[in-house]
């Protein structure tokens, strides 16, 4: 056990010994020479002149090991499957899938967009893609044709991988067709689709173009696919996330630097050691799912848990059998997810053996206080740890590092920042470092980003130093687009954010999207979505909409009609996580004289809060209508 404070101070001012260090944790084909390249900031580059490949890394090393130990252990409570991959077999399926891709000419730098359900080919694919040092972009399942679309065109995929269709809760949910129509809206056309046939919903394939996945792996059982050795600043992978602007934005991660903050994770921050076994119930369309789910436990030796399905199905004790059965040591989830596990019976948590468990961490929202005493109570004092990060980050941000140093956890707080990350909160509006305790400032991050972090936006350099480095006054600095304080132990408490992204249920959405997907319904003239608190879910997506055609909104009925119209529209455009909870017609919507959207005061009043200043508001009765709306 070390010293935190030194270990974080270390990481700071005397970098590149700190990180040359944990480089030794990846095997490299060549070794780096020079550590970190922050001549042009704020692009940093990790590990230069170093050739590595993260499929090596992740399986292929651990063959001298253990090629008999679990690797990958699939549970799907949808389709009642179980099926444990050891290192050797995981290997022998990504070099298939690999060889599959080959034949298609995928080579290094192609991108793949892979839209998949939580199965084990998923994790084949995404592990043979950066074998090939081809770039992947897996696209959240839960997204519909037109999300689909926008990062088809994006990221120009060569290939798709996709799957006939995912099941939750019993229900079958048919991803073809989605797949379909996003390549029809999408200017750019794949050459090639893989389709997975799980035979969950029948569909028609496009000839010359789809192909099924179980034939053309019959044709390579014994395909031997070396790693490509790729630069360490090669980019490994894309994901999508928003921002204030509609068009989301395609993250780039590099490979080197990834690779080695996430083997660095492992023991510092997770605990996590080779052999044990890992289960993160997100999705491998956001990144913990990336991180955690597929290459953070497998870089670490350890087993990793790919689950398909609901936490309460067949009932809520389903999360804890697994870890009963699989002797699970680290669990990472969400809180929305430990909110609704709350609704069930408490004597679930006692039924089965945890003791092999260590820790469960959550994060992707933040943690309400009677969320994480629950969960505390309920897992016998076992540590619960929230994590602070962003799809950006690639991995934590804040935490309690136990594994350098065991700290208490404080309840409503990530923790401090972890090694690697200078993180400064800073005056929004002068730039000003706040170093007092307990002062709110935006969370800011100074450059170079640690190892791991966002190289840039796909394809838009410039996008990217605007974006995140040119928001705080008067400092290049990375703004993380949250509010937070820092107390007098230096503990972390989050406060929301600066922007307009909202979080549904740890999902990070942007409202303008939200808004421009209303906005196509013909009947809508202008529509203003704002994230309102809720119990379960920690905000939900609430719309104000103006008709244009208000001669038939003259009743209820009416309007509720209109209303499931604009879901309807939203849920096939974005998906249902993108859905409103409700949509309100309202005659106009509250404004400055300038003309600017007044969201504050629209999310304030939403949630019954007083909304503030008002003076620079054209129109008080629009904000009246909005608060007489949601008390009725
Ligand atoms: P995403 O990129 O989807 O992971 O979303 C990142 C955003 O989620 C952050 O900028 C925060 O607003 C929020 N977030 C993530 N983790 C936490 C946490 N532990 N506590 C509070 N907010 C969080």
């Amino acid at each position: 056990m070390g010293n935190f404070a030194d270990f974080h101070a270390r990481s700071i001012n005397d970098r590149d010994a700190f990180w040359a260090e944990h480089a030794k944790r990846v095997e490299w084909k060549v070794q780096p020479k020079q550590i970190c390249d922050y001549s042009n900031p704020p692009f940093a580059k990790w590990f230069v002149g170093g050739e590595t490949n993260l499929c090596h890394n992740a399986v292929d090393r651990h063959l001298a090991e253990r090629a008999d130990q679990p690797a990958l252990i699939f549970v799907s409570t949808e389709t009642d499957t179980e099926k444990t991959y050891t290192y050797r077999e995981l290997h022998a399926e990504v070099q298939r899938m690999a060889a599959i891709l080959q034949d298609q000419g995928v080579v290094k730098g192609d991108r793949v967009l892979i839209y998949m359900p939580m199965i084990a080919e998923a994790a084949f694919a995404m592990l043979a893609c950066v074998r090939l040092g081809a770039i992947h972009s897996v696209v959240f399942g839960g997204f519909a044709s037109h999300s689909l679309a926008t990062r088809i065109e994006d990221a120009s995929p060569k290939v798709i991988i996709s799957a006939d269709a995912g099941s939750r809760g019993g229900k079958v949910v048919p991803y073809k067709p989605l797949l379909d129509d996003a390549i029809k809206l999408s200017a750019h056309k794949p050459a090639k689709v893989i389709m997975v046939d799980r035979q969950l919903a029948a569909f028609t394939p496009v000839a010359g173009r789809d192909l099924d996945y179980a034939t053309e792996r019959a044709k390579h059982m014994d395909a031997v696919v070396p790693c490509e050795w790729v630069e360490s600043t090669h980019p490994s992978y894309t994901l999508y996330t928003s921002g204030t602007t509609g068009k989301p934005k395609g993250v780039q991660r590099d490979t080197g630097g990834y690779t080695v903050a996430l083997a660095a994770s492992m023991p510092h921050v997770f605990e996590g050691k080779p052999g044990g076994t890992f289960f993160c119930t997100s999705d491998i369309g956001w990144v913990v799912g990336h991180s955690y789910i597929i290459y953070g436990p497998l870089i670490g030796g350890m087993a990793t848990i790919l689950y398909e399905g609901l936490p309460i199905r067949p009932d809520g004790g389903i999360w804890w059998s697994l870890v009963e059965k699989y002797k699970v040591n680290v669990m990472f989830s969400a809180p929305t997810a430990i909110r609704v596990l709350k609704k069930q019976d408490p004597a679930l948590l006692t039924k089965y053996d945890l003791s092999s468990l260590q820790a469960l961490f959550l994060a992707g929202e933040p943690l309400d206080e009677p969320t994480a005493k629950w969960i505390s109570e309920g897992l016998n004092g076992k540590a619960i740890i929230d994590n602070y990060w962003q799809t950006e980050t690639g991995w934590p941000i804040l935490s309690i590092c136990n594994g350098v140093e065991k700290a208490p956890s404080k309840f409503g707080s990530p923790g401090k920042a972890i090694y690697g990350y200078n993180v400064k909160l800073v005056d929004d509006q002068t730039g000003e470092e706040l170093t007092g305790a307990n002062q709110k400032g935006v969370l800011t991050i100074e450059g170079p980003l640690p190892p791991g972090n966002l190289q840039t936006i796909w394809g838009d350099d410039a996008r990217f130093v605007k974006t995140y480095w040119k928001t705080v006054p008067n400092k290049l600095v990375y703004s993380t687009f949250d509010w937070a304080v820092r107390d007098e132990d230096g503990y972390f408490f989050i406060l929301g954010r600066t922007d307009d992204v909202i979080n549904v249920a740890g999902h990070r959405l942007g409202t303008r999207e939200i808004e421009e997907s209303i906005s196509s319904h013909p009947n809508v003239a202008e529509v203003a979505v704002v994230g309102v608190a809720d119990q379960l879910k920690g905000q939900v997506a609430m719309a104000f909409a103006i008709a244009k055609d208000t001669s038939g909104l003259t009743d209820a009925a009416a309007r509720l009609k209109l209303e499931g119209e604009v879901m309807k529209v939203v849920d096939s455009q974005l998906g249902a996580v993108a859905r409103p909870s409700r949509v309100f017609f309202v005659s106009a919507l509250p404004k400055t004289r300038s003309g600017k959207l007044l969201r504050r005061a629209i999310q304030a009043v939403a949630e019954g809060r007083d909304p503030g200043d008002l003076t620079t508001m054209d129109d008080p009765a629009a904000l009246q209508q909005i608060m007489e709306l949601v008390k009725a």
